[in-house]
């Protein structure tokens, strides 16, 4: 299978899925059907059937899917076969809630450096994660094999501090300061940025498209989009 192929929003939908079959109780048994998986992540059973096809895994009309091979199937496609090593750059509220929420959360994800700039913060170690002085980026992502950066920083020093990562070695970067970061294509970046998804939320619950016009039916759109966490 070609991982490449597989579209952005399949593989958070497929994460998804992985999530709720770990811990939605109502999907506990041995076998889950696809409107049942589509009930739990609120999307159609053609999706989630779509879906699993994309990566090869096709269930019984009669049994539903298996969900240990199901639960197989999708880890061989989103986890990493080695352990993959982050570094997250930033280490104030968000920085610290984020190294808090990741701890032992992802298995083949192991948040290992955490850089900052505070003199109060370096040396510190958060939810078991070493904080470093942001001039030793270099050296630490290199000897710990990071290949992973998270961004927590004041947006002013986003693109510099991306830019440390990325001739450390880090090849994929999950930004959440309010900056556009420009950096090598081969780069893989995701920004997450709240104001954004809260003024989305904000536009379709309050109806200010029906105001302006400027879209016809939302329905499709805000029910899709609850597949994103
Ligand atoms: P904060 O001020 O609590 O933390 C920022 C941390 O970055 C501090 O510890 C500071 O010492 C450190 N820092 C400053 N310059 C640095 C540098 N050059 N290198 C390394 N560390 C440096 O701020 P916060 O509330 O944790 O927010 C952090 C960032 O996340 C901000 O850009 C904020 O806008 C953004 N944010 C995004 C979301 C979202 O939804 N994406 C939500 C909240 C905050």
């Amino acid at each position: 299978m070609n991982k490449r192929k597989i579209p952005g929003r399949c593989v958070e939908r497929l994460s998804i899925y992985r999530r709720a079959l770990l811990e939605d109780r109502r999907l506990c048994g041995p076998s889950v059907f696809s409107h049942e998986l589509a009930f739990a992540c609120r999307l159609t059973a053609a999706q989630v059937r779509r879906d699993l096809m994309a990566i090869g895994y096709s269930g019984s009309p009669t049994t539903g899917y298996e969900v240990k091979r199901l639960l197989s199937s999708i880890g061989a496609l989103l986890d990493p076969p080695d352990l993959h090593e982050v570094a997250i750059v930033g280490m104030g509220h968000l920085g610290r809630s984020i190294a808090a929420y990741l701890a032992n959360r992802l298995p083949k994800l192991r948040l290992s450096a955490a850089f900052d700039v505070n003199p109060d913060k370096i040396g510190a170690t958060f939810s078991g994660v070493p904080c470093f002085a942001v001039d030793r980026v270099a050296e630490i992502v290199s000897t710990r094999h990071v290949i992973l950066g998270i961004l927590t920083v004041p947006a002013e020093h986003a693109q510099t501090a991306a830019e440390a990562l990325v001739r450390a070695g880090v090849k994929g970067i999950l930004n959440f300061a309010p900056a556009c970061l420009h950096l090598p294509a081969k780069i893989h970046v995701e920004n997450i940025d709240m104001t954004v998804a809260l003024e989305k939320v904000a536009f379709f619950a309050c109806g200010s498209h029906r105001k302006k016009g400027s879209i016809d039916d939302h329905s499709s759109t805000s029910h899709s989009d609850q597949a994103a966490p």
